[in-house]
């Protein structure tokens, strides 16, 4: 700006004198060059020299006012002399290495301009060596910012000059070097690729390409850039396969490995691994690479390279290479069908179960060809310049639904009413008149009791689902059974009678006498007594002893393990009889193990000191262990006192109850002892630098190293008969037969490394994520590798900072009863177990993922389990439900009916919770009949146990005592379906129910037989529309894999219609936007909530979820699916942190907060409140719009991970699952190759 005006003040400006120069050469343009070739080269001379001389000469040219650029452009375009043609590329030259921008250049067509006179120098006699070089020395430069530039170069026919050029140049390095660098950018185009490898380019490079050398390196540099381009087009790696180079390359890999001593050639290095990448892209290639034994020698310099944190480019791409070269192995199963088999009332005559099940036999499902299936090895020609534009379309957008008649409720009036009146049972409180209460002492008992099951499990079965007819009544398991404890279970020697809250364990094996523990526990209760007497029990010396004595408890615990294995034949019979399980059907596992209840016999015996200790106060404390007071360390926790919902005897009780396929006899210690949140914060695990490199390598030196490789199976569950496999050597004990337990096989692979593999859900082949199962026989202070190794996902949570859930037994007796997040070295990447298209659904090369991580465990003798997340199993609801109904108060109203049973005979309860009316009086009467419904559901997905963790904080709020929670009783009646798939939850599957289908995509059309819980629960939410008593919110609790804080997805035509192309009419989108209330509140209120992951987008795929079905058909406007992270928050006061029962709970109590508040704003007359938060929904709103990314469903919070996509970037993986409703999103794996590093560190925003 202010240059003119210095330079004024100096007199004679130097760019005045650059200025008059132009205009020279401008008038020598105009009139013609060939006549003053003279004057044409002494201008561009002066121009030159004043552009070398001065800085500001150059920036005058430049300058925006001038027209230097065109000026000189158009010169070189018109001169016929080579040595002015030459002056104005030294000028361009100079301009550009002085930084001025290239892009200027581009745009004013000097790329062709050069080309042109590529051309025509190179059809002359001698071509003047001088010119083309600096002709290539522009042209390089120019390359990259000319995205049309390869384009060009083919059309102009410039590439077989380049060719040729160097063909004859091979030794003149001057010349060579701007010939390569313009090759560089040729080959960068897929059809240049090609057309100059039929040239014999790729040939020609690997002349250029030498061992190592300290002469000419950035010519090798350059040719490998450029050769590692061309071996992109597969034709063009064939031919590098063909010409034997891939020996050729390790060999000279490894050459400048050993002699690049200092690292300085590290870009050298990086090249000769892009070029094998790209050779091994093919199956060829792989093969050759084998055979030259490229894994050896890649794992081998690899492994030199990675304590060096500089050479991380290598072993990232070395890595790369090798498993992709990596032999696929088998998944060590006999079929990837689930263990287990569940026979269908009916047959499924289409459909993926039917398919499943129609394969012929001896077909092997677990590996097929779909490896060998090469992707055609040659190359699209299309070309690829464009690609970058077509790159930002989000294809994600396809799932949007664009059908508007599918956007507008449409209640089906299909089932006529008196189909739908038997389902009035379950709607008592509309039609209740209360005449027989005394509303002055009033127990509403009689109202509940009349309807309702009580809290015992064995009565609970007693109340039969309404009739439909299905082919329960088949099955043995269903006969409906007698509902005296006695009937049922004939060979137990009923000692006590059982209450609901302290009932007799099924210790049958226990040294001690359980009746006499048992009487002391219930007086203790009673009376509030501190220390029961102890007496004649023999542990109770144990009491006595002095607190150094921890150890000899755990001695002593281990002697009854031992105990418990050896004498497990007699234990086990009673058991069976006892439990009442195991006599329908066929016994599956008669003889195996009862390990568990057995031990609960054992430990059962430890409670003795009953409550009452410090123990509750220090469970925050990490430090608890040595402080070993006598109480703190001998105690078994009574949980039931600490808990209020929980009671390990009712729980035994209530086990006694399911009915699980494999028929599981045995009872999982942290189920039993119950959970205790910890107080301590949990924070996302940061990721170990390098972890995923290090993982990989040793899963690759198995390769390599194969004599260390045991291979021993530890646990089977496909040898029905004894999946425990039982041994002298030092190996882990795996278990997970009981209630909600996965695993299906454990391999010890090394000494202290273990791969796991997950049983699918029952009649299917695949779904598995959930895992639950119990390890014992550990060594203290050893690290075990844990791998498992089938997982199906592309990407996981255990990626950015999510651990396993680990409970200890030791734990639990030293007072500290919790999961707790652990686990280090936690990583999840593409493993070598390929996917057999019949587990993929019909796609080819897929490969599992591992998730893998580290344990090193503190107590000796322990018993440990981990888990995908917080276990809670069907059994421990009915426990809940059961300790629910008895907090109830005069002033509440609560009901539980069962809704229906199961496929596999369980009940699915069906909660009515209200406030009593205040008496009976017509008015009050009528307020308690005409209070809005809340109809709520969990745990339809059996893997997300998170959803009945927030389920449990809603219902134990909705029976608290707080005068919100009385109003909220007061204000609405609730019906709540807990959980949606108990079979499911009870044999351990992630995803469906017994059908082999994913229960939250049959809502449109349920079948009463396959799909009983959907459809009663569709049929209750239609009763309620046909008599015009549709709820006012209807919420399904879920739980999210891959997407962090908790978040609603909502059902909006006008954000539908906003996130998609069509166009919609205005009153299309006349729309209440009632429907943001309930999310806004929440994020308001909840810390774990957040509304930037909320989506009220109707996707195509969820049309039969509940949510779209809900809201669609019901007509219910305010429909939601509720998700909650598996992982933790990145956002409000949780941020960094884990999540936990204790915040998930709070979340299902804040959801009550929500709906009391959502009832105020509903509530005014005026609605100005409401029309307040409705003008910040807008705000909202349009904030979201401009930046529609943040709504849309699919959309995965996390940014790309470089070391995650390192591993999964070789072949383009998308999650096969597109109907998956929890963030399957497309995951785009970015080819970030050239960047590959560890910097794990940059992977949060
Ligand atoms: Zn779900």
């Amino acid at each position: 700006m202010n240059k003119p005006k210095m330079a004024a003040e100096k007199g004679v400006p130097s760019n005045s004198k650059v200025q008059m120069l132009l205009g020279q050469l401008e008038r020598i343009n105009g009139e013609g060059m060939v006549n003053d070739v003279e004057a044409a080269r002494q201008v561009t001379a002066k121009i030159l020299h004043l552009i070398q001389t001065q800085e500001k000469s150059g920036k005058e040219v430049m300058s925006k006012g001038s027209s230097g650029i065109e000026v000189i452009l158009s010169s070189l375009e018109n001169t016929r002399d080579d040595q002015t043609t030459l002056n104005i590329l030294y000028i361009l030259s100079e301009l550009l290495t002085a930084g001025h921008r290239m892009g200027v250049f581009v745009s004013k067509g000097v790329t062709g301009i050069l080309f042109h006179i590529l051309m025509t120098t190179s059809k002359e006699l001698a071509p003047s060596e001088e010119l083309m070089l600096q002709l290539h020395s522009l042209l390089a430069k120019v390359g990259p910012k000319d995205r049309k530039f390869g384009l060009k170069a083919r059309l102009s026919g410039a590439l077989n000059v380049t060719v040729n050029l160097m063909k004859h140049s091979l030794h003149n390095t001057k010349l060579l070097l701007p010939c390569l660098q313009v090759l560089r950018v040729y080959s960068t185009n897929l059809v240049n690729s090609v057309s100059l490898g039929k040239n014999g380019v790729v040939e020609l490079m690997f002349k250029i390409v030498t061992p190592y050398s300290k002469r000419n390196t950035s010519l090798i540099k350059v040719a490998l850039d450029a050769l590692g381009s061309l071996l992109k087009s597969k034709t063009n790696a064939r031919r590098a396969v063909d010409g034997k180079h891939v020996p050729v390359l390790l060999a000279m890999y490894m050459d400048w490995h050993r002699n690049d001593t200092r690292h300085r050639h590290m870009l050298i290095r990086k090249g000769f691994l892009i070029c094998l990448r790209n050779i091994t892209n093919i199956k060829l290639g792989r093969k050759v690479f084998n055979e030259a034994d490229g894994m050896r020698i890649l794992f081998n310099s690899s492994t030199e390279c990675l304590p060096v944190r500089t050479l991380d480019p290598l072993v990232s791409i070395a890595s790369l290479i090798m498993r992709s070269c990596f032999p696929k192995n088998r998944l060590p199963l006999p079929t990837i069908k689930s263990a287990f088999h569940y026979q269908l009332p009916h047959k499924h005559v289409i459909g993926p179960v039917a398919q499943l099940y129609s394969q012929p036999a001896g077909v092997d499902d677990v590996v097929d060809d779909s490896d060998d299936n090469e992707e055609t090895e040659a190359d699209t020609e299309n070309d690829t310049e464009n690609e970058e534009d077509e790159k930002d379309h989000n294809t994600a957008n396809e799932d949007i639904e664009t059908d508007l008649n599918k956007l507008h409720p449409k209640k089906s009036p299909d089932r006529p009413f008196e189909e739908l009146r038997v389902y009035e049972r379950f709607f008592l409180e509309l039609s209740e008149d209360f005449q027989g209460c005394n509303f002055e002492c009033s127990k509403s008992g009689s109202t509940t009791s009349s309807s309702s099951t009580t809290s015992s499990s064995a009565s609970s079965r007693s109340s039969r689902p309404i009739i439909v007819p299905t082919a329960q009544a088949l099955s043995p398991k269903h006969v409906p059974k007698a509902t005296s404890q006695e009937d049922c279970y004939p060979t137990k020697v009923q000692r006590t009678q059982p209450s609901p809250s302290a009932s007799s364990t099924p210790a049958s094996q226990a040294p001690l006498e359980l009746d006499t523990i048992h009487r002391i526990k219930d007086q203790d209760k009673k009376e509030e007594a501190h220390i029961p007497s102890p007496d004649g029990l023999a542990t109770l010396s144990s009491l006595t002893r002095p607190p150094s004595q921890g150890q000899r408890i755990e001695q002593e615990l281990a002697h009854v393990l031992d105990c418990v294995s050896l004498e497990e034949e007699g234990g086990l019979n009673a058991e069976g009889g006892t439990w009442g399980v195991k006599q329908a059907g066929t016994s599956v596992n008669g003889t195996r193990l009862i390990q568990s209840p057995l031990l609960l016999g054992g430990i059962v015996t430890r409670r003795v000191g009953g409550g009452g200790s410090n123990w509750g106060s220090d469970c925050g404390s990490e430090g608890t262990e040595d402080e070993g007071g006598e109480g703190a360390v001998l105690e078994v926790p009574d949980t039931a006192l600490l808990l209020s919902l929980h009671d390990p005897d009712l729980y035994v009780e209530m086990v006694k109850g399911t009915h699980s396929v494999p028929q599981y006899a045995e009872v999982a210690y942290p189920d039993y002892f119950g959970h205790i949140a910890p107080t301590f914060r949990e924070p996302h695990l940061e990721r170990v630098y390098g972890v995923q490199s290090s993982k990989i390598f040793q899963d690759i030196e198995r390769l390599i190293h194969p004599n260390d490789i045991l291979d021993k199976v530890v646990y089977d569950l496909d040898i029905r008969s004894c999946p425990v496999i039982e041994d002298e050597g030092e190996s882990l004990k795996f278990n997970s037969q009981f209630e909600s337990g996965n695993l299906r096989k454990a391999v010890q692979v090394r000494k202290y490394e273990y791969d796991l593999v997950l049983n699918s859900d029952i009649n299917t082949n695949h779904y598995h994520q959930w895992f639950y199962f119990e390890v014992s026989g550990m060594r203290v202070g050893t690290t075990y590798r844990f791998n498992i190794i089938n997982c199906e996902k592309t990407n996981s949570q255990y990626n950015y900072g999510m651990q396993v859930l680990m409970y200890s037994v030791q734990e639990a007796i030293g007072g500290r009863p919790r999961w707790v997040r652990t686990g280090t070295d936690i990583c999840y990447y593409k493993n070598h177990f390929p996917r057999s298209s019949i587990a993929a659904g019909g796609q080819k090369g897929k490969s599992y993922y591992t998730l893998t991580f580290s344990k090193t465990f503190s107590h000796k003798d322990d018993v440990c389990y981990f888990a995908y997340h917080y276990p809670y199993t069907y059994s421990t609801l009915k426990m809940h439900l059961s300790k629910l109904e008895a907090l109830k108060t005069p002033q509440i109203y609560i009901r539980q009916d069962v809704l229906c049973e199961t496929l596999g005979g369980n009940s699915c309860p069906l909660l009515t919770i209200t406030a009593m009316p205040e008496s009976n009086s017509n008015d009050h009467i009528c307020q308690f009949r005409n209070r809005p419904l809340i109809f709520l559901t969990a745990r339809v997905h059996p893997g997300e146990t998170n959803a009945s963790w927030v389920m449990k904080g809603t219902l134990e709020f909705l029976m608290g005592t707080s005068p919100l929670a009385a109003n909220l009783r007061e204000a609405y009646i609730f019906k709540i379906v807990p959980m949606l798939n108990p079979d499911g939850v009870v044999n351990g599957n992630h995803r469906c129910s017994l059908s082999g289908e994913d229960l939250n995509r049959q809502w449109q059309n349920p079948n009463p037989e396959l799909h009983p819980t959907i459809y009663h629960t569709k049929s209750l939410l239609q009763y309620l529309a046909h008599i015009q008593r549709a709820p006012l919110v209807f919420c399904d609790y879920h739980g999210h894999s891959r997407k962090k804080n908790v978040f609603m997805y909502g059902c909006s035509v006008k954000e539908t219609v906003w996130q998609s192309n069509i166009s919609a009419t205005s009153s299309d989108l006349q729309e209440d936007l009632g429907y943001r209330a309930l999310p806004k509140i929440l994020s308001q209120i909840a810390p774990a909530f957040s509304m930037a992951s909320c989506s009220f987008v109707v996707e195509r795929s969820k049309e039969s979820a509940a949510r779209v079905v809900v809201w669609r058909e019901i007509g219910v406007q305010r429909s939601y699916t509720m998700e909650s992270s598996l992982c933790g928050c990145d956002q409000g006061k949780y941020k960094g942190l884990q999540i936990g029962t204790r915040e998930l709970e709070e979340m299902g109590a804040q959801f009550c907060v929500a709906l009391l508040r959502l009832k105020r704003l509903t509530g005014l007359r005026n609605h100005q409140n409401l029309l307040d938060l409705e003008s910040d929904i807008i705000g909202t709103q349009s904030k979201v719009v401009s930046s529609c990314s943040t709504t849309y469903v699919m959309e995965e919070d996390e940014p790309s991970f470089l070391e995650a996509i390192d591993y999964s970037a070789e072949s383009n993986d998308e999650d096969p699952e597109a109907e998956n409703e929890h963030g399957s999103g497309v995951h785009k794996n970015p080819d970030h190759l050239d960047q590959l590093s560890d910097s794990e560190t940059n992977h949060r925003d």
